[in-house]
């Protein structure tokens, strides 16, 4: 038997590349040859402490370094992204599969965050009142927590720690990052750039790990504040032992994401924008459109039709492949888990209009699906219920727009949404009465762009606040309000027990 030398994930702790301790470990596969190429030792209780004890210490002096510096760090920090886009993408395609030019785009949307977070200066400018009560001043600082820990997911190797973390150590705070241990090399390439950009150490680590580790870091008495990214299951999960232990979270999970295409729409547009918003990265994105509703039959049976030929023609294939459509799914089970989901759905009544069950691809062993496509959905059907975190997306037949709003807000999820139509009056109604977050109209898939705050409603986020935009520099701030008052040393004041007005 062929014997392979496995690579063996380090934790970044305190500025250092730090050899896992725990026999308890994972491995890392790449999805394209469905090849193991890594182990991942788990971070142990006391390897977590250390991480926390490290960057507790380097909080305090990171907090008070002068804005202009923090962000001269960061200036740098975003020059050496740019300058390794091309390692960094090779690096999320072999351990995510996904395309080179998907990743490529992942980081390009990950830089929008460091981009922002680049304007923290601004963000922290508080408030001032002046004379709000005998020659009082009021104003309000904004103050970093201390540590606080990022929980990041497989699917944005990338993106999503870039969204969660860099404002978190802009306005003055130390960061605790949990990968997803599917994907930990990413991680670990930004912790070389955080190094060379010249932050100090202490304020970013890397711990790995899966969800004995998570406990750890989220019930630890020094940790302020969690922020996560994943499953909506996980999210609930995070939440509670999160806020049970007093700490700030927010949790941020997964969706059902609908495109509603109206009689008069762009139909040619719609179908490409359903493409690429419903199987790029192999379907596998929190904001991926997993359903359409075509509105009325005429529509339904031209948008199909339009559709079914495109969607013959995806091709999956190797990150590396530049023919490729998207890649493989992340894992050998998620793989199984799709599968069962599409059997299930048949068995329910759904209709194959695409099967990509059995795709034609080179490398047998890769984790791979086509694309598929199921009409007759029913709204209690499993497939339509649950996220599909795979390329099998679904159709649901409905006959006016009032239907389609009345099933997408009924739905347990609220990510994301779009509508396509060339009436103002239905894109007008559709927006402001439709219950999820992030909303399109002729849009494929409504991501703000990194300056606007980012967050679905109902199963898709738990606690309060969104993320990602200007939000996230509240989250990871402090509010403290101050009243001041100097006196004249030659006059005092007459002494008294009132309770002061203005
Ligand atoms: P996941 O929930 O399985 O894992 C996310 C993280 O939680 C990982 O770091 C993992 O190690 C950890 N984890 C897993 N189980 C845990 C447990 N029981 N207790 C504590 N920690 C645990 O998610 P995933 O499969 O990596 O990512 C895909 C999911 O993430 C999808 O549902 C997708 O929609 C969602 N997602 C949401 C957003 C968003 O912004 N809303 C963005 C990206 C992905």
């Amino acid at each position: 038997m062929e014997s392979v030398t496995l690579d063996t994930i380090n934790h970044y702790i305190n500025g250092q590349k730090v050899k896992g301790k725990s026999d308890q470990v994972g491995y890392v596969y790449s999805p394209s040859t469905g090849k193991k190429i890594a182990e991942v030792p788990y971070a142990t209780k006391e390897e977590v402490n250390e991480a926390i004890h490290f960057a507790k210490q380097a909080a305090k002096k990171w907090g008070n370094t002068s804005i202009g510096k923090r962000v001269e760090v960061l200036h740098r920090f975003r020059h050496l992204i740019v300058e390794h886009t091309e390692e960094l993408a090779r690096l999320i395609g072999l351990e995510n599969g996904k395309t080179i030019s998907d990743a490529k785009g992942e980081i390009g949307r990950g830089i929008e965050s460091v981009d922002l977070a680049i304007g923290a200066p601004h963000i922290l400018k508080g408030e001032h009142s002046a004379n709000v009560g005998g020659e009082i001043n009021a104003y309000s600082i904004k103050q970093p927590l201390g540590v606080v820990t990022c929980i990041s997911p497989f699917n944005f190797p990338v993106m999503v720690p870039l969204a969660m973390s860099t404002m978190a150590v802009a306005v003055g705070n130390a960061m605790i990052l949990k990968p997803s241990e599917k994907v930990p090399y990413s991680a670990l390439f930004l912790s070389e750039l955080w190094e060379q950009a010249g932050l100090p150490k202490g304020v970013w680590n890397v711990i790995n790990g899966d969800k004995d580790t998570v406990q750890e870091i989220i019930t630890h008495q020094d940790i302020e504040a969690i922020s996560f990214v994943g499953s909506s299951k996980v999210a609930e999960i995070i939440y509670e032992t999160g806020t049970k232990h007093h700490k700030r979270v927010n949790a941020f999970g997964g969706g059902k994401n609908h495109m509603v295409v109206m009689p008069d729409a762009n139909l040619d547009k719609a179908v490409d924008s359903f493409i690429g918003a419903a199987y790029g990265s192999a379907s596998q994105r929190c904001m991926a459109i997993s359903t359409v509703m075509p509105v009325g039959e005429q529509t339904a049976e031209t948008f199909k039709e339009k559709l079914k030929v495109k969607v013959e023609k995806l091709q999956a294939g190797s990150f590396d492949d530049e023919h490729a459509d998207f890649g493989a799914v992340i894992s050998q089970e998620a793989k199984q888990s799709i599968l069962r989901d599409i059997e299930m759905a048949l068995k329910e009544g759904a209709n194959m209009l695409v099967d990509g069950r059995n795709p034609d691809v080179e490398n047998k062993e890769g984790f791979y699906l086509g694309a598929t496509l199921l009409d007759q959905v029913k709204p209690d059907m499993k497939v339509y219920i649950e996220e599909v975190f795979g390329p099998a997306r679904i159709v649901v037949n409905v006959e006016t727009l009032e239907e389609a709003i009345g099933l997408i807000n009924d739905h347990q999820y609220g990510n994301g949404v779009t509508i396509f139509t060339n009436s103002g009056r239905d894109a007008r109604k559709f927006t402001q009465e439709i219950e999820v977050g992030m909303v399109g109209v002729n849009v494929p898939i409504p991501i703000p762009v990194g300056y606007y705050n980012f967050g679905g409603w109902k199963s898709s986020r738990y606690g309060e606040g969104q993320m990602f935009g200007p939000d996230t520099a509240r989250f990871f701030t402090k509010t403290k309000t101050i009243s001041e008052r100097w006196f004249d040393q030659k006059e005092s004041d007459e002494l008294t027990f009132d309770f002061p007005g203005t």
